[in-house]
C-alpha cells in the first residue's frame, strides 16, 4: 500500500476529472490525456499500489476480467483491428505515474499507436467526449 496522493488517485477519489470508460468498485477505466492513438486507454486498479508485484489478487483479477472487454469496445469504437496493452513497473521501465495501470493502445495500419521511440499528442477533447460515450454504453450493453 502507497500513501503517495498520485494523479490516478486524485481522478479515482473524483477530485480531478477524467474522461470514464468504466468504473466499479475495484477498478476505473479512462481515456490517456496524452494518447499514443485515439482510444488510448488507462486500466487502473483502485487499490493505491505503485507496481503490479504489489497488487492484491482480488484487483489482478478485476483488471484481468476486464482487460479483453474493454480492448474489445476500444476496438469496435476506433476502428483498430490491432492494439498493444503496456505495463510499466518503476522509473526506468518508463513508468511516469506511480500508481500502478495498464494501457491499452490502438495500433493503426498507418503507424498510430505505440512506437519505439514513445510518440504522444494531446487529447483532443472533443473526439474524447464522443468516444467516452460511446464506449460507455458498449461496456454497459456487454456486462
Ligand atoms: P506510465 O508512463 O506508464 O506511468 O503512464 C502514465 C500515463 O498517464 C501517461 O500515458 C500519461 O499521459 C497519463 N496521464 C497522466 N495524467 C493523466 C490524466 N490526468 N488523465 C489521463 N491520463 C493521464
Amino acid at each position: 500500500m502507497s500513501d503517495e496522493e498520485t494523479i490516478f488517485s486524485l481522478i479515482i477519489d473524483g477530485k480531478i476529472p477524467s474522461y470514464k470508460l468504466y468504473e466499479d468498485e475495484l477498478i476505473i477505466a479512462i481515456l490517456d490525456i496524452n494518447p499514443f492513438s485515439p482510444g488510448h486507454t488507462l486500466l487502473i486498479p483502485k487499490e493505491k499500489v505503485v507496481t503490479l508485484d504489489k497488487l492484491s489478487s482480488k484487483s489482478a483479477a478485476a483488471v484481468g476480467r476486464m482487460l479483453p472487454k474493454l480492448s474489445k469496445a476500444i476496438l469496435e469504437i476506433t476502428g483498430a483491428e490491432e492494439f498493444n496493452i503496456l505495463q510499466n513497473n518503476g522509473i526506468n521501465a518508463f513508468q511516469s505515474v506511480f500508481h500502478v495501470h495498464f494501457h491499452i493502445i490502438p495500433k493503426f495500419p498507418d503507424g498510430r499507436g505505440l512506437q519505439f521511440p514513445f510518440k504522444s499528442t494531446p487529447i483532443d477533447h472533443e473526439e474524447a467526449i464522443i468516444m467516452t460515450e460511446k464506449i460507455n454504453q458498449i461496456i454497459i450493453k456487454g456486462l
